[in-house]
């Protein structure tokens, strides 16, 4: 209840300090979600009324992973949240068949979120480059997608970021940065702490693939609504374009 109470405090103090900045780009970026959310910006779990989880993966260094948690979680009709790391989303580090993989999972039921471009400390970096590394994956999905996909949530990596991110993350018009309240492989323990409303964290790993064999029919047979963070959030049905996103347009206009 104190770390609920505390991102009030800092998400208030934040939304007052980024307004004015967020006012001179909310028109052409879709801003105005911020003056009526209701949840902090910063999220460890979401709804403790609602019988529901949200399955998130990060980094995606093993995409097999991926591919794999992703028909696991869609057979028992479930979505997950997936924060994969900008860089390996470049065409130089794709496999054969890993582009059709992504555009298959963006259609989905389930989510891309971003995980920055590289995998720094975000809090220690300059704030241009706090810009710049949680932005430019923009780019490079929407050149893996072919289509302009909004990321709208981020996971910072380790966790880790500052008042002066958020203030960034802001500008570059993330609705949230997303952690968690459940960061273990033994799928004992993710069974029993897991409450409604947990954000569970995973990795594109085996073993974290094992653990969700036995913790994907345990949630589905217990009840639980597998979803992404965006329902989880009550976030408006995200809206594909077909203009791709452009970061050196994107940063000509936030200098202005
Ligand atoms: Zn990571």
């Amino acid at each position: 209840m104190r770390v609920k109470r505390f991102f009030l405090i800092l998400c208030a103090a934040f939304l007052l300090a980024s307004s004015a900045l967020a006012e001179s780009v909310s028109e052409s970026q879709g801003l105005d979600w911020q003056e009526n959310d209701p949840w902090p910006f910063a999220i460890q779990y979401g709804d403790r009324s609602k019988h529901q989880v949200a399955i998130t993966m990060d980094d995606c260094y093993e995409f097999e992973w991926v591919e794999k948690a992703w028909e696991l979680i869609t057979s028992y009709g479930g979505a997950m949240t997936i924060y994969p790391i900008g860089e390996l989303l470049k065409e130089e580090n794709l496999q054969p068949g890993d582009r059709e993989m992504w555009q298959k999972i963006a259609a989905s039921s389930s989510e891309i979120g971003t995980h920055t471009h590289h995998h720094r400390k975000m809090s220690k970096l300059r704030e241009d480059n706090m810009l710049l590394y949680s932005k430019y994956p923009q780019q490079v999905t929407d050149q893996l997608l072919g289509y302009h996909y909004p990321l709208r949530t981020l996971r910072p990596p380790y966790g880790n970021y500052s008042e002066a991110y958020q203030k960034q993350l802001k500008i570059a018009g993330y609705h949230h940065v997303i952690l968690w309240d459940i960061d273990t492989t033994d799928a004992g323990e993710v069974l029993s702490q897991v409450r409604n409303g947990s954000i569970i964290l995973f990795h594109a790993r085996k073993k974290d693939y094992t653990c969700l064999e036995t913790v994907i029919p345990a949630l589905a047979e217990q009840g639980y609504e597998m979803v992404t963070i965006s329902v989880m959030l009550g976030l408006p049905p995200l809206e594909a374009q077909t203009e791709l996103f452009d970061w050196r347009a994107f940063k000509k206009m936030v200098n202005q």
